[in-house]
């Protein structure tokens, strides 16, 4: 179900400018090994996968929106898509990778600064 991955989404811009503005050095879109999953932002190295939660698409409590139209179809899309979601954190996870997501909506810097932690305590 790729329809709805979105490159580049304004979250994951805001992200990754953060990341380089602390010296971070990320790869993107990357498919991570050991997995078939990928992840919008990885540090192979450090195993460590960022992901970065469209409002609409995941369902946030703050800003998801349930249209009315259709309203079935589309409640059955989100809560598929946050399924995945969470299959795919159980798949990295078991993989040893850290899984850390972020909504769109978060501080980009203080999510910068949690993956920053992230890498420090990964060794
Ligand atoms: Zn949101």
């Amino acid at each position: 179900m790729l329809a709805t991955r979105r490159r580049d989404t304004p979250g994951e811009i805001a992200l990754r400018t953060a990341l380089r503005a602390l010296n971070l050095r990320y790869r993107i879109d990357v498919t991570l090994p050991g997995t078939r999953r990928r992840a919008d932002v990885a540090f192979v190295g450090a195993k460590v996968a960022v992901f970065v939660d469209g409002c609409f698409w995941h369902g946030c409590p703050e800003h998801g929106t349930w249209p009315k139209a259709n309203a079935s179809w589309w409640r059955a899309k989100i809560e598929a898509n946050r399924r995945r979601d969470n299959d795919t954190d159980l798949a990295l996870r078991a993989a040893g990778w850290t899984v850390l997501r972020f909504w769109e909506h978060a501080d980009a810097t203080v999510a910068a600064l949690g993956v920053a932690r992230a890498l420090k305590a990964s060794g």
